[in-house]
């Protein structure tokens, strides 16, 4: 991935873990991963050293690593420690999660314990709304509701599942086992490609044998120290000392 000579312009939005800058090339933005973490749609909230470093590392490492396998992202370079490059994206507003583990909303909405695997992968859609707290809806839902088309709705989910499967290996090599995870797709020149982010704010990581949350449930349910929790999960990826 190289990194092309581009100048940050006026921030154009701000969301609670990122900002996205426009920049003096045509139809490229700059997302900038911001050290705050927030729980609870904005209730919980604090600040952690690194935190955005880390998730723009491992969001760039990933979006490559999907690249490469044919998986297309809004991603075109990482152009500083906490800054991305990205096409300018229009965001469908609907949210894919993926579970493999039963845990979270899924676990308390059905009664299921924490922890019972899923026999396949389950895809779950989510209104992006933080004025509704981002309900579960259903496909039928999200087109009758013009939030995205039919089309949309099954390339969103089949390339999931295949994030899934590239996701699940990358994570168990490194002896995680990964429990769930949020994506987001943008519409760009009619196609539907990766957005946001991938990182360990949006994804459950549970190390094997242990049960150790390399996760954001980290903050959300007070089990430790996030910022040491980051820098673990990085050192695995990326080696020790790999600052
Ligand atoms: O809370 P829930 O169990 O539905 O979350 C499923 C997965 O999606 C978790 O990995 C969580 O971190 C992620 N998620 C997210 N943003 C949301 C809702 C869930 O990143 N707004």
């Amino acid at each position: 991935m190289t990194a092309p000579s581009v100048t940050r312009g006026n921030k154009l939005y701000e969301g609670k873990a990122k900002q996205v800058y426009a920049t003096d090339q045509e139809g490229m933005v700059i997302i900038h991963f911001k050290d705050d973490a927030t729980a609870f749609n904005g209730v919980k909230f604090d600040r952690f050293a690194d935190k955005g470093r880390i998730n723009c590392a491992i969001t760039a490492h990933l979006f490559d690593g999907l690249a490469e396998r044919g998986v297309k992202s809004h991603m075109v370079a990482r152009v500083s420690d906490n800054e991305l490059l990205c096409r300018q994206v229009e965001i469908i507003p609907v949210e894919v999660v993926v579970r493999n583990i039963a845990a979270g909303s899924y676990a308390r909405r059905y009664g299921i314990e924490d922890g019972t695997p899923m026999e396949e992968p389950l895809v779950e859609l989510f209104y992006k709304s933080d004025e509704l707290n981002d309900p579960l809806c259903t496909e039928e839902i999200a087109v009758r509701l013009g939030w995205a088309k039919r089309w949309e709705i099954a390339a969103m989910s089949e390339q999931a599942l295949v994030v899934n499967d590239y996701l699940r290996a990358f994570w168990s090599d490194l002896g995680i086992d990964l429990v769930d995870f949020k994506l987001e797709f943008g519409r760009d020149d009619g196609r539907v490609v990766l957005a946001d982010e991938i990182t360990p704010d949006g994804s459950r990581l549970w190390e094997r044998g242990t049960g150790r949350h390399f996760d954001k449930d980290v903050f959300r349910k007070d089990l430790g120290d996030l910022t040491e929790t980051y820098r673990a999960l990085h050192a695995r990826i990326f080696g020790e000392g790999s600052g």
